[in-house]
């Protein structure tokens, strides 16, 4: 668990700096690594808007470390040049709507000079890791001990219904919301925000539907599934108390990194196992390092014993 989740990436990921007859290991080009990454998230499936794929690095530059984060900001580019990275692979993009400048007197210009001056390559995997499988959601749902039973709104271009946006879980033992709201606490990373919850708490909760980042736009699909939870990020008031009024469906937001964190620890194992396969040298970390902009939270006094606010 991540108590606190601060610091450098752990180099967990073994080093196969000889194989079993004692020759060196190949190291992989950029180009090797990116075609890997492509596997597991295909450009394509991403949405129109979006925009992933490779956004700095040569390909023909040797990776011999990988660094996964959630956001390609400074403190995670500064981080990735401290561990001594060839590659970040990160879910955010750095730039969504293009530019016209990378100069550094803007912080994403500064973001661009560092990767480039350190020959650290950033690869983003977003939309097209969401619904992938398995994917983002199905990383929460993990980290949350919940069983998958399909995704929340299918990819209808999946013959197989297994891709898609959001997932449906089941929980082998029903929990209260209560309950539910403090295994996310005590599972997802630790933030400023915790687990905010909309609902009885002593409801019981047998299913759910998951979506790693901001799902408020999936309530329609939340309803018709008929699940007795949601837990996702940036709920807002209006789709929550809208939500509230139509059904009996309890609410659990959670800070967007949290959320999507996961992801991170499932990623770095699945390119793991592909360089294993490639018997490349190659070392795979995951930044421990919290970027959610939230920082602080300060709790409202109890309310009288009225129940009437302060
Ligand atoms: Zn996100």
């Amino acid at each position: 668990m991540l108590s606190g989740a601060t610091g450098a990436g752990s180099g967990r990921r073994r080093c196969n700096a000889t194989d079993q007859t004692g020759s060196l290991a190949p190291v992989p080009r950029l180009s090797e690594v990116i075609a890997a990454l492509e596997t597991l998230w295909p450009a394509e499936r991403a949405e129109s808007w979006d925009a992933v794929g490779t956004v700095a690095g040569d390909p023909d530059q040797e990776v011999t470390r990988v660094l996964f984060a959630v956001d390609p900001v400074q403190e995670i580019i500064d981080e990735a040049v401290k561990l001594g990275a060839d590659l970040l692979v990160t879910h955010h993009p750095l730039y969504l709507r293009g530019t016209t400048t990378v100069a550094a007197t803007h912080f994403k210009g500064r973001v661009v000079h560092t990767l480039i001056k350190n020959d650290i390559a950033l690869h983003v995997a977003h939309t097209n890791a969401d619904t992938a499988d398995p994917g983002v959601s199905d990383a929460l749902a993990g980290a949350l001990d919940l069983r998958v039973t399909g995704p929340l709104v299918p990819d209808p271009t999946d013959p197989e219904g297994r891709r898609g946006l959001g997932r449906l879980c089941a929980l082998d033992h029903p929990v209260t919301v209560r309950e539910f709201a403090a295994r996310a606490a005590e599972r997802l990373p630790a933030t400023a925000q915790g687990i905010r919850v909309a609902g009885d708490p002593e409801a019981l909760v047998r299913t759910v539907a998951v979506s790693g980042g901001s799902g408020d736009s999936l309530f329609d699909h939340v309803r018709a599934a008929g699940v007795d939870a949601f837990l996702t990020a940036d709920l807002r008031h209006h789709p929550v108390s809208e939500a509230r009024a139509n059904s009996p469906l309890a609410l659990l937001d959670a800070a967007h990194w949290a959320t999507e964190w996961p992801w991170c620890e499932l990623a770095a194992s699945q390119l793991d196992e592909i360089s294993d396969r490639h018997g490349w040298d190659l070392r795979v970390h995951v930044s421990k390092t919290v970027t959610d902009p939230w920082t602080a939270h300060a709790a409202s006094p109890p309310s009288d014993p009225l129940g009437a606010p302060n």
